[in-house]
């Protein structure tokens, strides 16, 4: 696409990614069909390439507006249009660029901005993330239905093998999912022990920054980035093999370090080290599967899953197949699931900030999940979970715990 960048733009990091990207689309209207915006609002500009379009015309010049920002804000930041995208374009860098030029320029109103600083402080500390979760789990009893389908009944994590492996990883041990779901990192710490490696957690590292980044606030994003590589890097140069991930939406995070921090002098090279070393524990436990073959339930569980693949972790990560082959190697039976590729409408705070579109997707999604009459559902990622969790009337789990469970009956 012909763009001509503005002044403030024109010869700066931003602007030339930017025109890059720009030059790319070649408008064809491919991605529309998987926009789970615009399958939801049918409106060209909760599309990718309407989204596309206007933040052309910004970076072009022209003036955003309060519905500019709308239509950016609807936009899950699932990267589904990416996956479809024949020419290759990066939409969700542009996104990125585009939601700061309209931040910048729109503002918002009082209240949205307190939400907004809220739930980058509320989630993304672990400390009160947890504490207004106990005060919820304690009085959910009391809570009307809409609300106690939001706050999750207390859960306790198993046991986490003390290190006893030459082989060490790292795990993040993220923000919101360890007060929410204990037991997903104490199960792929189980897996891995099994298998010859010991999970370990850095102390010092927090919150993976993607909140703050998904709220526009680069600068805790960068913050949450350097303070993790500052954490990590010590225990990769004493022989760490990996930092691995549980939930794919801070994984597809950690990934981008590199990216976001290139032009920090300090730590460019370094975020680069941290994103190379960064695996979702579904690429560690694929690369493993003959160890894993050895532990095998028999007979199999033949207990009837259907599998909902994040999209950070198909779209944003690239990653597709492992999950369903390594559930399938562990003896579930996996029920077929239409538009696998669809968001769920969970997305980080976007369930909380744009409820209808969140709350229709989630249904048709459910639907779809459903359809094969599982006993569960498995999942990747925390929010995927607790958002779908929400409104199904089966279990959401996440896979990992699952073949867990699996290993600990063989
Ligand atoms: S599919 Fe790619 S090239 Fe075509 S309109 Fe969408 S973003 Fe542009
Ligand atoms: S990231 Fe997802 S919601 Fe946003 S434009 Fe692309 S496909 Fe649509």
């Amino acid at each position: 696409m012909q763009t001509t960048l503005a002044e403030p733009y024109r010869n700066t990091p931003e602007g030339d990614v930017a025109e890059r990207i720009l030059r790319n689309c070649v408008h064809c209207g491919f991605c529309l069909a998987t926009c789970p915006t615009y399958q939801i609002l049918g409106n060209e500009l909760d599309s990718p390439r309407g989204r596309i379009y206007l933040m052309k015309q910004v970076l072009e010049g022209a003036s955003p507006t309060a519905k500019t920002q709308l239509h950016l804000d609807r936009c899950l930041t699932c990267r589904n249009c990416e996956t479809t995208c024949p020419s290759g374009v990066e939409y969700g860098k542009l996104l990125d660029i585009g939601r700061h030029i309209v931040e910048d320029k729109v503002g918002r109103g009082i209240a949205e901005s307190a939400t907004r600083a809220a739930l980058k402080t509320g989630l993304g500390s672990p400390m009160l993330f947890n504490s207004a979760l106990k005060l919820g789990q304690g009085v959910r009893g009391l809570m009307p239905r809409f609300l106690k389908s939001r706050i999750p009944p207390t859960e306790t994590a198993g046991a986490w093998p003390a290190p006893r492996h030459p082989r060490r990883m790292l795990v993040l041990q993220g923000c919101v999912q360890p007060g929410l779901k204990p037991n997903i990192n104490a199960a792929a710490a189980r897996v891995l022990d099994r298998i010859g490696i010991s999970l370990v957690a850095a102390d010092e590292a927090g919150c993976c920054g993607a909140l703050a980044h998904h709220l526009n606030d680069t600068e805790a994003s960068l913050a949450a980035a350097r303070r993790n590589i500052d954490a990590w890097l010590p225990h990769l140069e004493a022989g760490a093999e990996a930092v691995v991930m549980t939930a794919s939406g801070c994984g597809v995070m950690v990934k981008d370090y590199g990216w976001l921090l290139r032009h920090d002098p300090a730590y460019a090279d370094k975020a680069v080290r941290i994103s190379a070393a960064t695996r979702d524990i579904s690429e560690i436990l694929a690369a493993e599967r003959d160890a894993l073959a050895t532990h095998r339930r028999s007979p199999p569980t033949q207990k009837r899953i259907a599998y909902h693949p994040p999209c950070t972790l198909q779209h944003g990560q690239k990653l597709g197949g492992d999950v369903e082959a390594l559930l399938a190697q562990a003896g579930f039976a996996l029920t077929p699931v239409a538009e696998k590729h669809l968001c769920c409408g969970s997305a980080g705070t976007y369930s909380i900030l744009q409820p209808e579109i969140a709350g229709a997707l989630k249904t048709r999604k459910l639907g779809h999940l459903q359809a094969g009459a599982p006993e569960m559902i498995a999942t990747a990622n925390i929010g995927c979970l607790t958002h779908l969790q929400s409104a199904s009337p089966i279990p959401v789990r996440h896979w990992v715990e699952l073949l867990d469970e699996a290993m600990a009956a063989s």
